[in-house]
């Protein structure tokens, strides 16, 4: 038996509990982190500010490639959202200074992509 094609294409959403606090899209208003998961808000992104998240939800990775920014060349991926493909930030895929190391595998939300909801 082959596995039913349409279940496996289809995007595996998570829906986290709605009295915690989550960032959302902007566009479309899916839960794209949680935010606990939050590491640090001093980070700047291509609008503007941007916070540092050590995980997000219901997102997809786009093309991966290296960028020079402020703090050197990085290895970093495109973050979209996973239901309306907007463009949210970045995941850190390799950063060239072991100070910088921790940044990796977290992801950059773009302030102005995102709204910040509460629930309370
Ligand atoms: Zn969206």
């Amino acid at each position: 038996m082959s596995p039913d094609p349409t279940t496996c294409a289809r995007q595996d959403l998570h829906y986290l509990p709605s009295d915690l606090p989550v960032f959302s899209c902007k566009e479309c208003g899916l839960v794209i982190a949680l935010q606990d998961e939050l590491c640090s808000k001093g980070f700047t992104g291509g609008s503007g500010k941007a916070f540092l998240m050590n995980s997000t939800v219901n997102t997809n990775l786009g093309k991966q490639d290296e960028r020079r920014l402020l703090t050197g060349k990085h290895t970093c991926a495109d973050l979209l959202c996973a239901s309306c493909g907007s463009s949210l930030g970045w995941k850190y895929i390799k950063t060239p200074t072991a100070e910088q190391k921790y940044k990796e595998n977290r992801f950059i939300l773009e302030q102005a992509k995102v709204v910040k909801e509460n629930n309370w």
